[in-house]
């Protein structure tokens, strides 16, 4: 007997052990793991993974909380809750599964709303926003270097497509640098999990949407970067793609159904070519290969007119804002997605934060192509992308060559500049445009080591961009004449910062660590970046140009009693210039020289250096 009852007792535990285990292995994933109370959108979407789970019946232990719906999709490992959070407060509850005898209990929170989190503040004209490619910037963390159940399993410097090993930690480390250089944002490329075999270090191929890439830290790593960064004055800038994801995403390898991918899920190539998304003549089949087409055979093409996943992903973009306190988000391959899917993302994200800001990567050919993606585009009406910020690829394009071909008395040069910027009126709004000289897809501003003793191209280059009309994005290293070419391979583009790493020959981030040449166009930048800061007529003025003559472009930026002008001269020759023509903008004979810090006085003429640049500041 009393062995008999000991075999009950163990039964009885070990059976009780067997429930509670088997619950919680069932469950794989919950997205989002948590959310807020006090939205202004009440509905939630929780999506559970989990084996076998999509039959169980589900209920809450929850106040105020409404279950408007539970989807079961195809596949029985999924099931898709839709919450009405309309009534409910802050509070902690259980989701219960029960399916025959079994229970699974998934514990689950609705958090308090940090105070100012719905005014989050979004990036603009008076930004400059850094680019970084975590895994090329700085090791601040060996440890994470290589990540015991991860699918890569090495690091490799000398290999352009493996990882190196930059992280967080490498970024939070040079904060300081950062913000000493005068920028007032810093752009990341994707820190999202990638766990992917091989060559997913860009982090464009996710394959956890709510996870930071344990290779560059954790999520409540990148919360604090956020709020340290905020307390320096740095802006942060979340990238997110919302076209594609990695093949090794849970979504795609045990899909909820087929459809979450174009094309049912099988790999069929994109065309590349979305212009024919704003194209009058354009052949559905274009359209429909270009758009649902996959980017890569490892980046399967998400589906946004499903409306799971299109709720799916508007509420990631959301839960970063609110978890991170992000400051904006640069959506990759805008143009690839959905039109209408991506402008209820944009509504939403905007709704919720109206003060954000939203760039898309819109890689289009020329300015009416690129204005289609603007939000209030007159082109694309009764169409709008409610996409706030767009990028600038022709402006990228004037920058490759009109710093190194003469302006003449007809075109060249300045002239593209002038031609182009005269066609702004094509913009809804061109100030809201991102300017950049390169980035990590295009050749950088340097192609070559040699060029780099050019160094009035540089100072022209960085004038141009930091003091015309838009949003200035810079790419790292450009500060210390990084150079390279696309022709070498994307792994060219992005080469490790050098000091980053333990053991690096030299610490650029230190002036003892950069060459002469390279200080002289730190020290160029940084003063201009940080003259910037404080400047409200760059930031909000009007932008006033002339017509390029006798080689010499010249600008004028006003808002209210200041104003700036600037003077490029678009000759490798010294040039001297009557001012009488340029009178409605030279407001005082006196101006003060922004670089040289000088007053000077403005006679009839004015000489410029060859490929000289000069910045007047006026206070009227
Ligand atoms: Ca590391």
């Amino acid at each position: 007997m009393k062995s008999n009852a000991m075999w009950i007792i163990t039964l009885m535990v070990w059976f009780a052990g067997f429930q509670t285990s088997a619950a919680a292995s069932m469950i794989k994933k919950v997205a989002p793991s948590f959310w807020w109370a006090g939205m202004k959108n009440p509905e939630l979407q929780v999506l559970l993974y989990g084996d076998g789970i999509g039959s169980s019946e589900v209920s809450l232990s929850a106040n105020d909380i409404v279950v408007k719906e539970v989807v079961r999709p195809e596949n029985p490992n999924y099931l898709l809750l839709y919450l009405d959070l309309g009534k409910a407060g802050a509070q902690k509850f259980d989701i219960t599964l029960k399916q025959n005898k079994k229970k699974t209990v998934i514990p689950y929170e609705l958090r308090e709303r940090a105070a100012g989190a719905g005014e989050v503040e979004g990036f603009d004209a008076s930004d400059v926003l850094y680019l970084i490619m975590p895994d090329r910037f700085a090791n601040g963390d060996p440890s994470n270097d290589v990540v015991p159940g991860m699918l890569e399993r090495k690091i490799d410097r000398a290999y352009g497509f493996g990882r190196h090993g930059g992280d967080l930690k490498g970024i939070q480390d040079h904060l300081d640098y950062i913000a000493d250089l005068g920028v007032t944002a810093i752009w990341l490329n994707p820190i999202q999990e990638n766990d992917m075999p091989e060559s997913s270090y860009h982090g464009y191929a996710i394959t956890d949407y709510y996870q930071v890439d344990r290779r560059l830290g954790s999520n409540e790593e990148f919360r604090l970067l956020v709020k340290n960064a905020s307390a320096k004055g740095l802006k942060v800038v979340m990238d997110m793609i919302f076209n594609h994801c990695g093949s090794e995403n849970y979504l795609f390898k045990d899909k909820p159904s087929k459809d979450w991918f174009n094309y049912d899920s099988q790999y069929t190539q994109s065309s590349f070519k979305t212009a024919s998304q704003s194209d009058p003549h354009a052949s559905a089949y274009d359209q429909k290969r270009a758009v649902d087409g996959w980017f890569t055979r490892v980046m399967p093409d998400l589906n946004q007119r499903n409306p799971h996943v299109a709720t799916y992903l508007i509420q990631n973009s959301i839960w970063w804002i609110e978890y991170a306190g992000i400051n904006g988000i640069r959506q990759d391959t805008h143009p690839y997605a959905d039109f209408d899917m991506m402008a209820r993302w944009c509504e939403a994200v905007l709704g919720e934060y109206p003060a954000f800001n939203i760039v898309g990567e819109t890689w289009l050919g020329s300015n009416v192509q690129i204005s289609y993606w603007q939000r209030g585009s007159r082109l694309a009406a009764p169409r709008d992308s409610n996409l706030p910020t767009v990028m600038d690829f022709p402006f990228m394009e004037l920058t490759t060559r009109v710093f190194d071909e003469p302006t003449g008395d007809w075109d060249g040069g300045f002239f593209r500049v002038y031609e182009y910027l005269s066609q702004d009126f094509v913009y809804a709004d061109p100030t809201r445009l991102l300017t950049f000289l390169d980035n990590h897809d295009t050749s950088r501003f340097y192609r070559d080591e040699a060029d780099t003793k050019n160094l009035d191209r540089f100072r022209q280059a960085v004038t141009f961009l930091l003091t015309t009309r838009g949003i200035p994005q810079l790419y790292y290293g450009t500060e210390i004449l990084m150079a390279a070419d696309k022709a070498d391979g994307d792994g060219a583009l992005r080469v490790d910062f050098p000091g980053g790493w333990a053991g690096d020959t030299t610490d650029a981030f230190t002036a003892a660590g950069r060459t002469a040449r390279q200080n002289e166009a730190f020290g160029f930048l940084r003063e201009l970046l940080r003259w910037r800061q404080h400047n409200q007529a760059i930031a909000q003025g009007t932008l006033k140009h002339f017509l390029p003559q006798d080689g010499v472009y010249v600008y004028e930026r006003k808002l209210g009693g200041e104003s700036i002008v600037v003077f490029l001269n678009g000759r490798d020759s010294e040039r001297t210039i009557e001012l009488d023509r340029y009178r409605e903008v030279l407001p005082d004979a006196k101006a003060r020289d922004i670089i040289g810090r000088e007053e000077i006085t403005l006679q009839e003429r004015l000489t410029l250096p060859a490929r000289g640049t000069l910045i007047l500041k006026f206070n009227v």
